[in-house]
């Protein structure tokens, strides 16, 4: 769904879908649980001395390089930049996405490149390479099996780590069918050979590679490609010309701390301890290597992100897209990530895309969140989302943004909730204001059913607890007096 579509209409539309919310929930969940189950595991081989340390110690490790790392990333892009060109590299600099589409558009013009192939590279979402190469007439296949399903189904990816979380094995045979021109049947082998076959033959065609990186390091120039599946290998060594789009941020100083990120990494994005395929790229291919790329450029992408450096914001910067915020999230496993209209979804999202574009049109992301610092929690950066969504609805309500009703409820509360007496009262009549839309089960708990107007939200696909008969201060005293007495 388009993010012109007005935020509470694509929630909507998603708690609707029951088949999309359990998707969701079942793959974030699941994703969730091997992260935590790996991590205990990391805990334990570090207490033994076999890893290079536990996860809180390599988080602090990966949180003091990455903010070294901002706050010198004018030196090292200097210096990545030197190294990439010694190696025989190219190095472009954009400052928006319309200047990096500008740049792969005339390395392609210049090689006569038509077909292009590309692995798994969510910078290259953010700036709709797709569609700007498609617009001049050329082809562009996503090669990774997530994307290239989505990209079939002409949408944008669910999830950072897992694009086509919210697809059935029907609704993805029905889309590789349609390639086929036959029926498929649902099973993984029939329908991960179909896209194998097809996406090789793509390869071996394909004028340009096109990839992003999980990481640059610095002194070497190397680009790093964590993936799972040989496309990213395949797109990076098999067409004659390979294009990197890189964010800015993506820096770190030396090989070595390479070290202490794959440790994180893949454990905190899908549960593993490495990932099937772990590429470091220095250079296009030398004089007598059987293969890689004749040509290779590397694309350092801005588009907002200096705008966040020295800023109450930077520690964003330090994100490495290992999308654990987002399935430890309670508001992402009930929406997915369409309804966030963001290519970068969930609390990274939220917090990353009114950052990177404004708040226009995307103020209102940042009421999908609960506040409740599980993302924080997981993230292997240690990245305080919740902290950094509190100030960014500040900035958004100084600014006047915030529902006219919100506004209003939010004195009534502050007026309420100032005053002891007032609360008193408030709190013992609570129930009886919502009395005609609290509901009784049969263990005699209660909840709230159809709230109206902008409290529809709490009640309209989740169950709302009521308010207590007796509330906590009423039954604290007794309990005291209770104590007192005896
Ligand atoms: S914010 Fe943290 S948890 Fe979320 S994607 Fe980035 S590194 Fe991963």
């Amino acid at each position: 769904m388009s993010a012109k579509t007005p935020f509470l209409e694509r929630v909507e539309k998603a708690l609707a879908d029951d088949h999309l919310r359990g998707a969701v929930r079942y793959t974030a969940e699941n994703l969730y649980l091997k992260r935590k189950a790996v991590m205990a595991d990391l805990d334990v081989l570090a207490e033994k001395g076999e890893a290079l340390g536990n996860f809180e110690e390599l988080r602090a490790r990966a949180q003091e390089i990455k903010r070294h790392t901002l706050a010198h990333l004018d030196a090292y892009l200097k210096q990545a930049a030197e190294q990439i060109r010694k190696n025989g590299g190219v190095v472009h600099w954009a400052k928006d996405a319309r200047e990096a589409n500008q740049i792969v558009l005339e390395i392609c013009k210049k090689r006569g490149a038509k077909k292009l192939i590309k692995s798994k590279s969510m910078v290259t979402e953010e700036i709709h390479l797709n569609q700007a190469l498609e617009a001049e007439g050329m082809e562009i296949v996503e090669s990774d099996l997530g994307e290239y399903i989505i990209q079939l189904a002409r949408e944008t990816p669910a999830h950072i780590v897992i694009p086509a979380i919210h697809k059935t094995r029907r609704q993805i045979a029905d889309l590789f069918g349609a390639v086929a021109g036959r029926e498929l049947a649902t099973d993984t082998k029939t329908l991960a050979g179909f896209a194998r076959a097809t996406l090789r033959q793509k390869f071996m065609t394909a004028d340009v590679g096109v990839t992003g990186a999980n990481f640059v390091v610095a002194e070497t120039g190397t680009l790093c490609l964590v993936t799972n599946e040989g496309n990213g290998r395949l797109t990076s060594s098999v067409p004659p010309c390979q294009i990197s789009v890189v964010g800015m941020e993506k820096l770190v100083p030396r090989l070595e701390d390479l070290a202490v990120m794959l440790n994180l990494l893949p454990r905190s994005a899908t549960g593993q301890k490495i990932t099937t395929y772990f590429n470091m790229i220095t250079g296009p291919r030398r004089p007598g290597e059987p293969d890689g790329p004749e040509e290779l450029h590397v694309i350092f992408l801005d588009n907002g992100r200096s705008n966040i450096l020295a800023t109450q914001y930077q520690e964003v910067l330090s994100c490495i897209r290992c999308g654990a915020c987002l399935n430890s999230c309670p508001v992402y496993r009930q929406l997915g990530g369409h309804a966030y209209g963001s290519i970068y979804p969930g609390p990274i999202g939220t917090v990353l895309t009114p950052l990177l574009q404004g708040f226009d049109q995307w103020d209102e992301l940042l009421q999908a969140c609960s506040l409740c610092g599980a993302c924080a929690e997981n993230c292997p950066l240690g990245i305080q989302l919740h902290k950094h969504i509190i100030r960014l609805r500040g900035e958004a309500v100084a600014q006047g943004r915030e529902h006219p009703l919100m506004r209003t409820a939010l004195k009534a509360v502050h007026f309420a909730w100032t005053r002891p007496g007032v609360y008193k009262f408030v709190a013992r009549s609570a129930h009886l204001g919502v009395k005609p839309f609290t509901r009784r089960r049969e263990d005699g708990s209660e909840y709230l059913d159809n709230l109206p107007s902008i409290a529809a939200g709490w009640t309209n696909s989740r169950t709302m607890p009521a308010p207590a008969r007796k509330p906590f201060h009423q039954r604290w005293a007794e309990l005291q007096r209770e104590e007192g007495a005896k």
